[in-house]
């Protein structure tokens, strides 16, 4: 049988997760903090499991939940979404971004997506027949050329994928930006899709440019989030997407056929959580101190850091240490100097490699005081 995705192989996060556990190695290469989660959040779910909160969730999500996504929104954006038909709780944030293709693009259908861009957004369009069309971004930092974007609109053109704060770049998106794409996807009439996982990790002040904040543009856009990148659970796969009324109803049809609910107990953890505002307005000011404290680490260093404005990943040039390839050049750190990273080219489909590569630093503070030890002395 021959397959729908033939040049796909195993995640890049598996890999070099893979290799720093064979090394021993500090991994400091798929996303993913190396702290637990909240206890009080643990305790919160383990009780909901205790009072008999442990059948089927309704298809769209417990309603306490989606009640409480509301209140963060309008607090967070200024913006009223109607938690009964506009929010849905999703295993994830990957699922919530695979659902909202699958529920729109057919056969022959444009997706426009920029490079580098998050790993599973090319698969997930060819997967459903559509037909990705991939702009890059700016190089060295990583802003939307809006003049290429143009360029590549044609008439099979349907959806036009976002990511900010962007993985694995850290730029975020501006103002201008959010205007620019308001009057292009209104001339062309695109469906939008707007990745927004680490929407709470934006730092030195600046403000996450949601989709949320746009009412003409949430009128023809899903928006996705995830519990896990921001909660520091990524394995609870606990996330939600939210979609005016229209759009939702279709998305949910596929929804209901795919997973059909989430798991119970969470939702009702979280809810409670999203109660008290402060844990995740607590966030910037968490992680910009983690990003502080590794650029600080990592000055004495050979690395350049290119701007991490969001995100919880901080890319580094490496051209004053080696002219190998990001891939060689991961691989030998990881095995060599004992810290695994991402390269950068597994995000372009043609292996552009700008040499540059990725680090996660949701990390305990001694990991990244001894991570960025070992990489000094590279
Ligand atoms: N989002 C995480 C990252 O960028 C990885 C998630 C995964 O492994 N699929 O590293």
């Amino acid at each position: 049988m021959q397959s729908k995705l033939p040049h796909v192989g195993t995640t890049i996060f598996t890999v070099m997760s893979a290799l720093a556990a064979e090394h021993g190695a500090i991994n400091l290469s798929q996303g993913f903090p190396d702290f637990d989660c909240n206890e009080e959040l643990k305790q919160l779910v383990s009780a909901s499991m205790q009072q008999g909160h442990n059948q089927y969730a309704p298809m769209p999500g417990i309603m306490l939940l989606r009640e409480a996504i509301a209140t963060k929104i309008a607090r967070s954006y200024g913006t009223r979404v109607n938690p009964d038909t506009e929010i849905t709780i999703t295993p994830g944030g990957t699922y919530a971004i695979f659902t909202a293709i699958a529920t729109y693009i057919r056969p022959g259908d444009e997706v426009i997506i920029f490079e580098p861009a998050y790993d599973s957004y090319i698969p997930n369009v060819l997967v459903n027949g559509g037909t990705p069309v991939l702009i890059p971004l700016t190089f060295p930092d990583y802003h939307i050329d809006w003049e290429l974007v143009r360029s590549k609109i044609t008439p099979r053109t349907r959806m036009i994928m976002l990511n900010t704060p962007h993985n694995p770049t850290g730029s975020i998106l501006s103002e201008t930006d959010m205007q620019v794409l308001e009057q292009l996807t209104d001339t062309h009439n695109l469906l939008v899709l707007s990745d927004e996982v680490y929407e709470h990790l934006v730092y030195d002040g600046s403000k996450h440019q949601s989709i949320l904040r746009y009412p003409a543009l949430l009128s023809r856009s899903f928006v996705t989030f995830s519990f896990g990148k921001v909660f520091h659970n990524t394995g609870w796969k606990m996330g939600y997407c939210v979609a005016p009324a229209h759009l939702m109803k279709e998305y949910r049809k596929v929804h209901q056929y795919l997973c059909f609910s989430v798991n119970t107990p969470m939702q009702y953890g979280l809810a409670k959580f999203l109660e008290t505002p402060e844990h995740y307005l607590s966030l910037p000011a968490f992680y910009q101190e983690k990003r502080d404290l590794f650029l600080q680490l990592m000055a004495g260093s050979r690395f350049t850091p290119l701007p991490c404005k969001g995100s919880y990943f901080q890319l580094m040039r490496y051209d004053q240490i080696s002219d190998e390839s990001d891939m060689d050049f991961s691989v030998r750190i990881t095995k060599t100097a004992g810290v695994a990273c991402i390269p950068v080219s597994a995000f372009y489909q043609d292996g552009h490699d700008d040499h540059v590569v990725r680090f996660c630093f949701a990390k305990k503070q001694e990991t990244l005081v001894q991570a960025a030890e070992r990489l000094r002395s590279i």
